[in-house]
């Protein structure tokens, strides 16, 4: 399972802004794979080199060097294996003369196929197949003047998921959306000021966290220092897989630091779901901090019974069933002597579409372990995500189709438990209310747009529908 993409803005004068942004984004690598990019600015001029691949794949000592300005926005992408291609790659610039912008998005915006349309009537053209264009076209269409109003005039007419950094030739700008679905946060360096999707790129590049950036918050940096302007906002929503698996375990979002809060998670694991055995066994890397949790409070010893291969590529993009299979195996090997005649509690984050964890049982059990007991720090995920999260429908959703009995025949453990809402909640200390919990309890912060898009989608021809993969970016 995974979101989009990672986001960061830099604006920092006698700084080589672009080798900065690049040390950010190899930092948020975790979020995305397929493509990176940096633009820059000069006050002037644009500056933008995107490629397909990891950050150090697409960048070199040479590509760096063009990157040249005191202003610079960078994206890592990440995609399924349909919509993977150059043309989507961000940052993206989009405008002419004055009124150009880089934007680079982490989100996924749920009215886009309605505003894609109205703005192809408009004489916008679309280079990808992106909604990231969506918004950009969208800011650089308002007849406003002040970017500020434009970003605005954007923002109420957009519904969905976006954190952005964006930049004109002069200024950069972070936005993120009134629901605050996706993180954003903002940091100081060198008298200068950084925007990033996770406190884990400020740490790398040495720069010092100030804040999150605020639910409908438009932060607006220029010659003239950072500006600050609020839209309203009625309900937070941000996404909780943040907390359970997307962030990085070094990265801290509302002051709480991610490994603290899967151990907790792990740690609530074992006293809701307590059970009689030798080992604890952490899925790596994900759930290794709620491994560990679980193994402190139920007393049963931590060892690293599966070693992960670090450098073997995500198994599920691969399209062939066998491909995925022998990708298990490729990606995880079990330790015998460690495993045999033991009683093993496996931990891990989530259970989406279960096919990944038969594989790994089984793999647990040909190396001797007696008894696998599942433990997962995510409750049973019964509704699709729209917020670009990559589990869009029911049918690829596991616990929608099975119930938990069910599943754990499915999967071949002898006993699973999942820890529920409320564990998941108290693990991570903050207020249930700041949540998206929707693909766990149906919920959706904008219920009523997501059937207006869902209609409108089905009412447009078929041969427009695929113009925008709304489903993934
Ligand atoms: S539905 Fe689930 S995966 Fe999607 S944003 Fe909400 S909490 Fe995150």
């Amino acid at each position: 399972m995974h979101e989009s993409c990672a986001v960061v803005g830099i604006y920092a004068l006698n700084e080589d802004v672009a080798r900065l942004t690049f040390f950010a984004l190899f930092a948020l690598q975790h979020r995305g794979q397929e493509s990176s990019g940096i633009a820059t600015a000069d006050g002037k001029r644009f500056q933008v080199y995107t490629k397909m691949g990891l950050v150090t794949q697409v960048f070199n000592e040479d590509s760096l060097k063009q990157l040249t300005g005191h202003i610079a926005i960078g994206h890592n992408r990440y995609s399924t294996s349909g919509s993977s291609r150059i043309s989507n790659a961000q940052p993206i610039v989009v405008g002419e003369g004055s009124n150009t912008i880089a934007i680079a998005h982490n989100g996924n915006i749920v009215n886009s196929v309605h505003l894609h349309e109205e703005l192809s009537d408009q004489g916008y053209v679309f280079r990808s197949s992106t909604d990231t264009e969506v918004i950009a076209n969208l800011i650089i269409s308002s007849t406003e003047k002040d970017w500020v109003d434009k970003i605005r005039y954007a923002m109420h007419r957009l519904q969905g998921v976006y954190s952005l950094t964006l930049m004109t030739n002069d200024r950069l700008f972070g936005v993120r959306d009134p629901l605050g679905l996706r993180p954003l946060c903002l940091g100081t360096i060198n008298g200068g000021w950084i925007i990033a999707s996770e406190t884990c790129a400020l740490d790398h590049i040495g720069a010092g966290f100030v804040r999150e950036v605020e639910p409908g918050e438009i932060i607006s940096i220029g010659e003239d220092g950072l500006k600050s302007y609020r839209e309203k906002t009625e309900k937070k929503a941000l996404c909780i897989f943040e907390y359970i698996y997307f962030a990085r375990l070094d990265s801290a979002i509302n002051g709480r630091l991610l490994y603290q809060a899967r151990q907790a998670m792990g740690a609530g694991l074992a006293e809701e779901h307590p059970v009689d055995a030798d080992l604890v066994v952490g899925l790596p890397e994900s759930a290794i901090a709620a491994a560990g949790g679980y193994a402190q409070q139920s007393g049963i010893p931590l060892v690293p019974g599966l070693v992960k291969n670090r450098y073997v590529g995500r198994t599920f993009i691969e399209p062939d069933q066998r491909i995925r299979d022998l990708g298990v195996k490729l990606k995880f090997n079990p330790m015998p002597q460690m495993l045999a005649g033991k009683r093993v509690v496996l931990v891990d984050d989530s259970i989406v579409r279960g096919t990944t964890t038969p594989h790994v049982i089984e793999l647990l059990r040909k190396a001797g372990a007696k008894e696998v007991h599942m433990r997962v720090v995510c409750p049973p995920i019964r509704f699709p995500c729209f917020f670009g999260v990559d589990m869009a429908t029911y049918q690829e959703l596991i616990a929608a189709r099975k119930t938990v009995p069910e599943v754990r025949d499915f999967i071949g453990a002898d006993s699973l438990g999942h820890l529920s809402i409320n564990g998941l909640i108290k693990a991570v200390a903050l207020p249930k209310d700041i949540f998206c919990l929707a693909c766990l309890t149906g919920d959706y912060p904008i219920p009523v747009q997501i059937e207006m898009d869902k209609l409108a989608l089905e009412s447009l021809p078929a041969n427009k529908r695929s113009t925008l993969d709304i489903e993934q970016r």
